[in-house]
């Protein structure tokens, strides 16, 4: 069951496209249930770092808070035994200090505290002059430059090996998504940040077992580094989360089934058909903005009439008219309502505002 994983090799791995993979329970609750998951885990051959939480932000106070620096050695244990380095979520400069004296090998940093850049700056001057890989969990609110503070405040201090985690956003009321993982987001840090490596942690996104491998499915597709989940020896007596936790079994079983693919392939015969079908998407983005841009220079005609008439721009029944209409067509089309929503959505706004610059231009 040995294995020879140390920290550097599982930043060597998330910075050179092959995937990591982070597993273990939401809370270590005791020695014994933190060995025996973690020595299922390494049975699978499929896990790279063991994560547990020691130190739990819950919601409400009165529920399991976590065990505390009491956990580490039960972590260190672990990786004794099968040689598999281990990660917890820090969130003040005190358990900075606990986890580097039981030889914590990567850091995380909650989404809870990613949120308070006071917490953010203690964490870091904690960290200042350490040499550890340190995660980011995005912050709980969709907010990229709380994110992007958070990392900054870590480079300050001297922290060079940074990566992100991303768990998903709050929302209000009942969804499918435990947190919405709001995609466009991390896509747009990957965008900002390049050489940032990025890891998807469905089990706070979803919430639940079930979604867990589309899920993970997705940030494969979407060229993500990595995968954190929550695996339980027992999960449905977890003492945290328990409704999202598998066993690792069941880990290894969902692990085998995710399709890691590349960003490239330098294959000629793939080249040359991607070439073409990217020329054809750039013939269609033409024809369409072109219509676009024809269609806004009749909103200003509306708009024009309108004016004369003196008649509101919004017409609700004509909107609703449009929206039917279109969605029905869409559905026929292949193209789901949620796009025609969106679609739909921003050139009524644009449009509005276009008859509204027509209608309330004042001659001079
Ligand atoms: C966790 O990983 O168990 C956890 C508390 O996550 P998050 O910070 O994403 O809520
Ligand atoms: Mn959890």
């Amino acid at each position: 069951m040995e294995q020879t994983t140390t920290a550097q090799s599982v930043w060597q791995k998330l910075t050179h496209k092959d995937p990591v993979i982070i597993a273990g329970p939401c809370s270590a609750e005791t020695e014994l249930q933190v060995l025996e998951t973690v020595i299922r885990l390494a049975k699978t051959g499929k896990v790279d770092m063991i994560r547990a939480g020691i130190w739990k932000p819950r919601t409400k106070p009165g529920n399991f808070e976590g065990v505390g620096a009491e956990g580490l050695p039960w972590l260190q244990k672990a990786k004794e035994i099968t040689g598999l380095p281990y990660t917890v979520e820090v969130a003040t400069g005190k358990h900075v200090e606990d986890s580097l004296k039981h030889g914590v090998d990567i850091l995380w940093i909650g989404a809870r505290t990613t949120v308070n850049p006071f917490s953010i700056q203690e964490v870091a001057d904690a960290l200042a002059g350490v040499d550890i890989p340190v995660l980011v969990k995005n912050p709980i609110n969709p907010d990229l430059d709380l994110w992007i503070g958070a990392i900054e405040r870590l480079q300050k201090v001297g922290i060079k090996q940074i990566g992100v985690i991303h768990r998903g956003f709050s929302n209000y009321g009942d969804t499918e998504f435990r947190n919405a993982p709001m995609w466009h987001i991390p896509i747009e840090l990957k965008r900002r940040m390049p050489d940032l490596p990025i890891i998807c942690d469905p089990s706070h996104i979803c919430g639940r077992r079930d979604i867990l491998l589309e899920t993970a499915q997705k940030a494969a597709d979407l060229d993500y580094d990595g995968l954190m989940i929550e695996s339980h020896e027992d999960p449905d007596k977890a003492w945290s989360d328990a409704k999202q936790q598998i066993t690792p079994e069941q880990l290894g079983e969902m692990l085998g089934k995710i399709v890691w693919r590349h960003e490239s392939s330098q294959k000629e015969e793939f080249l040359n058909a991607l070439a073409k079908f990217r020329e054809q998407i750039n013939h269609i983005d033409d024809e369409v903005l072109t219509l676009l841009g024809n269609r806004m220079k009749i909103s200003e005609k509306i708009g024009l009439y309108k004016k004369e008439n003196n008649i509101t721009i919004l017409q609700t029944n004509r909107w609703n008219e449009i929206l039917e209409k279109s969605i029905k067509k869409g559905e026929k089309l292949g193209l789901t309502k949620d796009f025609i929503l969106h679609l739909l959505d921003a050139v009524h706004l644009e449009s509005i505002n276009r008859q509204n610059r027509v209608m309330n231009k004042h001659e001079e």
